[in-house]
């Protein structure tokens, strides 16, 4: 994607700027019940600074700069090895800060800020000019959400108010549920992580394109499709989201990147649960011949029933937000242990169901096999 007319070489002043390497991370421990106010000043001017930290927010860790800086936007990117026209999230900690980064509110997004923030739920609105084409990835819209987190919020308040914040893992891993993840990915490329313990979701935030009428989901999180429409009537969905054969290119721009896939190469098999047991215990055979390790993503009810050399369970089928909070654990526990060849069983779509068939789907690349 060229730079818009008004929005200069964003590839280019990365180029400029130097890659941060050898940085000594400071890993800090923020207890979310006992926030210690000198300690989020500590890291909210390292953000002033221009530097980055990596914090907890209720969906995943973010790894924030400030959103205003051109420079700490195009940091953000290269410590994530991310392209920079794959737009970052901004992260307020109050409605004020929403007026100035907008050109102006629409009435929807007043009434989806009063049901849903702070919360998870990312709003793309028309960004005000105070917002650098660094942190759009280029664009004219600006995405922003409020999280629920309190460690995040003070954070934000610390850091000037505007916190550009994409998931803190390296491009091509899985968002980090935990400060150890960020650490693994992270250490050595920015200045701080502050460790507020486990998120809440373990997914990234819904979010929903307010600049088109009806308004379109563009990723599905713990806000759903039927939230949204209690509040603002209809509301559709991207049809890149659950489909990889739609034959629409994706509205958001980060949408078209390879999101984040295994080294293992991961199937999706669907079907009644005897046959999908028997289908995957019946490929695991195959593949041990052929000396590869196996791995299966199974649920509390089946996981014993696999012979493959790695079973793992997600969780109860009974308790979605749990699989939710599990699964990138899970995913990055495949990789760390070199799995080649791994199967998941499928999950319903209703509720959060959805974000995580996202999520999975795009973790196996759209492979999906139907047993009956
Ligand atoms: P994350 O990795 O959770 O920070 O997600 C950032 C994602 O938000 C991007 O990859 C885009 O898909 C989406 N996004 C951010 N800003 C915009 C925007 N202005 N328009 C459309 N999508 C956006
Ligand atoms: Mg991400």
């Amino acid at each position: 994607m060229g730079d818009p007319p008004g929005c200069p070489a964003v590839a280019e002043r990365q180029r400029g700027i130097r890659e941060d390497a050898d940085v000594k991370t400071k890993l800090l421990r923020i207890d979310e019940h006992h926030i210690d106010p000198a300690l989020v000043r500590e890291a909210g001017a390292v953000i002033k600074a221009g530097g980055l930290v990596a914090f907890p927010t209720e969906t995943v860790y973010g790894l924030g700069g400030d959103a205003l800086n051109a420079e700490s936007s195009a940091k953000i990117y290269r410590a994530k090895g991310r392209p920079s026209d794959n737009p970052l999230i901004v992260h307020i900690a109050d409605m004020e800060a929403l007026a100035a980064i907008v050109r102006d509110i629409p009435e929807s997004a007043v009434k989806l800020a009063e049901r849903f923030w702070p919360g998870p739920l990312t709003m793309i609105l028309w960004k005000a000019d105070i917002v650098p084409c660094e942190t759009t990835g280029g664009l004219d819209t600006v995405a922003v959400r409020m999280p629920a987190d309190p460690v995040a919020r003070e954070l934000i308040r610390a850091s000037g108010g505007y916190v550009a914040a994409p998931s803190a893992n390296r491009s091509g891993r899985p968002s980090p549920t935990l400060a150890k993840y960020v650490m693994e990915d992270m250490d050595g490329r920015i200045e701080m992580v502050v460790d507020g313990g486990a998120v809440e979701i373990g997914l990234e935030s819904t979010i929903v394109d307010l600049t088109v009428t009806p308004p379109v989901i563009l990723r599905p999180g713990y806000v759903t499709r039927q939230m949204l429409e209690e509040v603002l009537g209809e509301v559709l969905e991207d049809n890149t989201m659950m489909r990889a054969d739609s034959g629409q290119a994706p509205k958001a721009p980060g949408m078209k990147y390879r999101h984040y896939a295994p080294k293992g190469e991961l199937t999706i098999v669907d079907g009644a649960a005897q046959s999908v047991v028997e289908y995957i215990n019946g490929h695991i055979e195959r593949h041990r011949l052929e000396h590869k390790k196996t791995g299966v993503i199974g649920t509390d009810a089946s996981v014993r029933q696999y012979g493959a050399d790695v079973c793992k369970s997600v969780g109860s089928r009974d308790d979605d937000d749990m699989i939710a909070r599990e699964l990138y654990r899970i995913l990055r526990e495949f990789d760390d242990e070199d799995v080649e060849v791994i199967y998941a069983e499928s999950f319903d779509t209703d509720g959060i169901g959805q974000a995580i068939m996202n999520r999975l789907l795009k973790a196996a690349g759209h492979r999906v096999v139907h047993v009956s």
